[in-house]
C-alpha cells in the first residue's frame, strides 16, 4: 500500500464502528459506551489507510474483548467503555485506544508485542494482532506503539506517528 494524505479522525471513527459491529453481530447481548474526542488538524496525515486501518480493528477488537471478559464475571455496576481520541502533540500524531476492561499484569505488558502471545483460549485468538500492528506502526510508519495498564482495571494502546499533518 501506498501513503496517502488521510482524514485520521475519520479512519478511526470507521474502524471503531466496524470493530464495534463487529462485535456485537457475534455478541448479541453486548453493549458498550464509546467514547470518542478528535483533535484538529488531523485531516491530511500521511499513512496507509488500509494497514492504519488493521492497527485500529486489533486495537479495538482487543479492546471490546478486554471489557467483554469483565463483564462475564458480573461485577456490580460494572460498565464497559471503550474510548478513542486523537491528538497533535509536539508536532506527532497520537492515536489513543482506551477500555476499562481486564487489564494487562504488570509482567505480560512487554510480552503483548511478541509473534504469537496471547492469553485467549484456542480459536479465539493467534497472537498476532499486536506484532503486526506494531510492525505495521514501527517499520511502516515510522512510529511508535506502545502499552499502559493497570491488572483489573484498564488498557491504553498509543500510536504515535511522526508526520506532522498538513494543514488544510
Ligand atoms: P490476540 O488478540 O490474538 O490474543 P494480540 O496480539 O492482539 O493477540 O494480543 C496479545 C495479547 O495481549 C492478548 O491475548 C491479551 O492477553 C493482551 N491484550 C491485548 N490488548 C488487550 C486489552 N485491551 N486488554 C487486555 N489485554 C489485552
Ligand atoms: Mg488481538
Amino acid at each position: 500500500g501506498q501513503k496517502e494524505p488521510t482524514d485520521l479522525n475519520a479512519l478511526v471513527e470507521e474502524y471503531l464502528r466496524l470493530a464495534y459491529s463487529g462485535f456485537r453481530a457475534k455478541h448479541k447481548d453486548f453493549f458498550c459506551t464509546l467514547d470518542t474526542a478528535y483533535g484538529q488538524c488531523l485531516e491530511k496525515v500521511e499513512v496507509v489507510p488500509q494497514e492504519l486501518g488493521r492497527v485500529l480493528l486489533n486495537l479495538f477488537n482487543n479492546a471490546f474483548y478486554a471489557v467483554r471478559q469483565k463483564q462475564l464475571l458480573g461485577l456490580m455496576e460494572y460498565e464497559p467503555k471503550v474510548a478513542a481520541s486523537t491528538a497533535t502533540q509536539h508536532g506527532k500524531v497520537e492515536i489513543r485506544v482506551w477500555d476499562n476492561g481486564t487489564g494487562i499484569p504488570e509482567r505480560v505488558q512487554s510480552k503483548v508485542f511478541q509473534p504469537f502471545f496471547t492469553t485467549k483460549p484456542t480459536g479465539q485468538g493467534t497472537g498476532l494482532g499486536l506484532s503486526l500492528s506494531f510492525d505495521i506502526v514501527t517499520k511502516g510508519h515510522g512510529g511508535e506503539l506502545a502499552v499502559a495498564s493497570e491488572e483489573g482495571e484498564w488498557t491504553a494502546f498509543t500510536v504515535t506517528l511522526p508526520s506532522v499533518p498538513v494543514a488544510k
